[in-house]
């Protein structure tokens, strides 16, 4: 579904990301995995059109490099940028609208998506009229995962949903994350946390100093010494 080859992007002189080479195959769920300034983000950037690289990205067998982010959108690629961005002033089902904006859904089955997320998040559900700003930081990642769900993507972009969250909200974010990939969403999960990411995840790229390090099936790299001491602290 998205094939990424010899992807490099610069920032002036500093190269955040060196020749990587990424798949996501229809119906899987890949985390690309590595520490802070890994280049995890830039990666995730380039991908959606935020800023411009260099090599190909071919989603669906269409080369991306060179659209704008609104294009990418429409192409069916959604994320959920890392810090979630929730509107603050907006209430949940005024945020979950808005994920819905870009498209060209109609009204009916808008609020059939909407009710689908309430289903999802029955947190959300309870919270309808609240501002998002008020919310706690698990609540806003759940609202920000239902807003990208909002625009019916085919590939769902996550980066590091865990970030800044309690352990027992990180597992109940992931519950979901696990509920969505069942449903037969494709995602690209982005994660620090490579236990919960693996624990998710088809398949998984480890990712340092803008270089891909390793790649393999999740059951082999939790086995993988280089895995476990640098992500699993064993
Ligand atoms: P984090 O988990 O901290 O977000 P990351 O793996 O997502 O880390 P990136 O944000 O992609 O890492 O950063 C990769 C490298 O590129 C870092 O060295 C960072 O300082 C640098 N970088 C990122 N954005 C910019 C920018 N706008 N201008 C200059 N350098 C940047």
């Amino acid at each position: 579904m998205l094939e990424i080859e010899q992807l490099s992007v610069s920032y002036g002189r500093i190269q955040a990301v060196r020749n990587i080479s990424l798949k996501v195959e229809s119906g899987e769920v890949v985390t690309l995995i590595g520490s802070n300034g890994a280049g995890k983000t830039t990666t995730v950037h380039a991908i959606t059109g935020v800023i411009p690289a260099q090599g190909s990205i071919r989603y669906e067998g269409k080369e991306l490099c060179g659209l704008s982010a609104h294009q990418i959108v429409r192409e069916g690629i959604v994320l959920v940028p890392e810090g979630r961005r929730v509107f603050p002033r907006l209430n949940v089902e005024e945020n979950l609208y808005m994920g819905a904006y870009a498209s060209k859904m109609g009204s009916a089955e808008r609020d059939q998506e909407m009710e689908r997320v309430f289903q999802l998040f029955p947190r959300l559900a309870e919270r309808k009229t609240q501002l998002a700003g008020t919310m706690s930081g698990g609540e806003q990642q759940m609202l920000a995962i239902g807003r990208a769900l909002m625009a019916k993507p085919k590939l769902l972009i996550l980066d590091e949903p865990s970030m800044g969250l309690a352990p027992i909200v990180v597992k109940d974010i992931f519950d979901t994350i696990r509920q969505i990939k069942q449903e037969g969403l494709t995602m690209l999960l982005i994660e620090q946390n490579a236990m919960m990411a693996l624990s998710v995840a088809d398949r998984g790229y480890g990712l340092e100093h803008g270089e891909i390090v390793f790649s393999d099936h999740v059951e082999n790299l939790r086995d993988q010494d280089v895995v476990k001491k640098a992500y699993l602290g064993k």
